[in-house]
């Protein structure tokens, strides 16, 4: 990578704020994360969580240990392995559970396994319609799972998958009704009545 800011040249006065953020922000380039986190028709609290989890920078237990917190490493779902955004959203076995029930009631087989097949499944979708449910659902498990692990770390409890796919269905299905219904197809709307 080429430097953006050579050491040497702070010594003589030769950098500036903007390329001083360049080295500090995140590298997104080749990401489209707005497009992907910015479903117009997902619920904003979904929206939120999601945007800072596809920056890995929600306040996982990794995370938290690399700042020095004294603090476990185990996920708190499943208790097996170090807790980072991959293993918490996607590879952990409560998370498959509840992706494996969304994709059942969606109809469809995606399978997920980090942000990048999120992003690639939510692609592949041709259907507007269909694309646009999915997003909501990827997000909104998103935003579920997180809530689960914040309940697990401050109420020493976890919802059982059911309650947890239950509360997605309920949101989805909540911002679908509330859609200005004049603007879905006849066809689609027919599509959303079977899924409500
Ligand atoms: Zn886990």
């Amino acid at each position: 990578m080429k430097s953006v800011l050579d050491l040497a040249q702070i010594g003589q006065g030769m950098y500036n704020i903007s390329r001083m953020y360049k080295v500090l922000r995140p590298d997104l380039t080749g990401c489209n994360w707005d497009k992907l986190v910015w479903e117009k028709w997902a619920a904003p609290k979904h929206k939120f969580i999601g945007w800072i989890a596809w920056h890995n920078r929600l306040m996982t237990r990794d995370r938290l240990l690399r700042f020095g917190a004294p603090t476990e490493a185990s996920c708190l779902l499943c208790g097996d392995v170090q807790e980072d955004h991959e293993h918490l959203f996607f590879k952990c076995k409560y998370s498959k559970m509840i992706w494996k029930e969304v994709s059942n009631w969606l109809d469809t087989r995606i399978k997920l396994v980090n942000l990048a097949s999120a992003r690639r499944a939510i692609r592949r979708v041709k259907k507007d319609l269909c694309r646009r449910v999915l997003h909501m659902c990827i997000l909104a498990c998103i935003y579920q799972i997180w809530m689960s692990r914040n309940t697990a770390l401050w109420e020493q409890k976890i919802f059982c998958i059911h309650t947890v796919v239950k509360s997605i269905k309920f949101d989805i299905v909540t911002r679908l009704r509330n859609m200005n219904t004049r603007k879905i197809a006849k066809e689609n709307r027919e599509w959303i009545d079977k899924l409500v």
